[in-house]
C-alpha cells in the first residue's frame, strides 16, 4: 500500500494502473477511521485497486463548526486500510486541494435545501466541489458511500447524473455499534455520559421504522413518535426529525414511493446524524 500527498502522485500511479487495464474504486473518506469507512472499503474490494482519500475538507465546515477539532490519526487509518487491502492513500493537504486561492465550486439547487443542508448552509457545495475534484484526480469507475450520509448519497449521485460524470456510484449500508448508535468520527467527541444519551437517535429510527414497517402511512404521526421518544432525553436537542422524498429532499406527508427518514441531534456540543429509508425501488 502506497500513501501519497500529491496529486501527481496519485495521477501517474492510476496511468499505470489504467495501462494494464485495472479497474479503480474510490472511496472518499475525512479518516479517523472506522468499520463504517472499512464496509466501503470492503466493497470497494470488487475492483482491482482500490483508493481512499483521506482529507479533512475545509470548504465543507462552516464557521461555527469543527475543522480545527475534527480528530485525526493517519498512522491508525494507514493500518486498517492496510488490513483491508486498500492500494493507494490519498492524503492531501488543503494548500494542494486548493492551492494559494481557488474560485470554482460544484453547487446545487433543490436537494441541498432541506435536511442538513439548512443547518449547515455551505456544507453541500464543499462536498460537491471536493468530491468532484477528487473524481477528477482519481478517474475511479465506481465510487463507494455511506447511506448514514444518506442526503449526502443522494446528492452525489444527483451531481454525476447532471455533470454526465463517467463513473458510478455506489451506496452502502450503514454500520452500527453493537448498541445501536451509527458509527461515526464524531462519536468520539462524546463524554460518557454522551454516549449514553446517544442511542436516542438510533432508538428513535428504529421506532419510527417500525411504525413504517407495520403499515404506518402518515408521515406527521411517525415524526411525532420519534420526536417524542428523543424529547425524553434530557442531553439531547433536536436539530430536524423529518421524512422526505428519496430522490428530491423534498418534505412528504404521505408515505408511499421511496423515503428517507433522517434526524439530527445534538447530544451536548455534538451534532449527531441518523435515518433509515422505505419504499426503496420506486
Ligand atoms: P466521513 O469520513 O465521515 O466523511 O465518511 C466517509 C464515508 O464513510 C461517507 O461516504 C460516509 O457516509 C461513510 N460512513 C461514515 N460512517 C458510516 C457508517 N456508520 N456506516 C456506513 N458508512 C459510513
Amino acid at each position: 500500500m502506497k500513501i501519497v500527498s500529491t496529486i501527481e502522485e496519485v495521477r501517474n500511479q492510476v496511468k499505470e494502473w489504467r495501462k494494464e487495464g485495472q479497474k479503480i474504486g474510490f472511496v472518499p473518506t475525512m479518516g479517523y477511521l472506522h468499520e463504517g469507512h472499512m464496509s466501503l472499503i470492503d466493497a470497494a474490494g470488487e475492483n482491482d485497486k482500490v483508493v481512499v482519500s483521506i482529507f479533512v475538507n475545509p470548504m465543507q465546515f462552516g464557521p461555527n463548526e469543527d475543522l480545527a477539532s475534527y480528530p485525526r490519526d493517519l498512522e491508525h487509518d494507514a493500518a486498517m486500510c492496510e488490513a483491508h487491502g486498500v492500494d493507494l492513500i490519498f492524503h492531501p493537504t488543503p494548500e494542494e486541494m486548493y492551492g494559494e486561492s481557488f474560485y470554482s465550486y460544484v453547487d446545487m439547487n433543490v436537494l441541498t435545501q432541506e435536511l442538513c443542508g439548512l443547518s449547515r448552509p455551505v456544507h453541500f457545495r464543499g462536498v460537491c466541489t471536493v468530491v468532484a475534484k477528487l473524481f477528477n484526480i482519481v478517474t475511479p469507475d465506481k465510487a463507494y458511500f455511506g447511506q448514514k450520509d444518506a442526503q449526502q448519497l443522494a446528492i452525489i449521485k444527483r451531481m454525476v447524473k447532471d455533470l454526465n460524470m463517467p463513473l458510478q456510484i455506489v451506496g452502502c449500508p450503514i454500520v452500527r455499534e453493537e448498541d445501536g448508535l451509527a458509527k461515526s468520527s464524531r462519536n468520539t467527541y462524546l463524554s460518557k455520559e454522551e454516549r449514553k444519551a446517544a442511542l436516542v437517535l438510533s432508538r428513535s429510527i428504529f421506532l419510527g421504522k417500525e411504525m413504517v414497517e407495520k403499515g404506518e402511512r402518515d408521515a406527521k404521526k411517525v415524526i411525532t413518535a420519534m420526536t417524542a421518544e428523543i424529547e425524553k432525553e434530557p442531553l439531547a436537542k433536536i436539530d430536524y426529525v423529518k421524512m422526505v422524498d428519496l430522490e428530491t429532499m423534498q418534505q412528504v406527508e404521505t408515505i408511499e414511493g421511496g423515503i428517507l427518514t433522517a434526524i439530527a441531534v445534538y447530544i451536548g456540543k455534538t451534532r449527531l446524524i441518523d435515518n433509515f429509508m422505505f419504499g426503496l425501488g420506486k
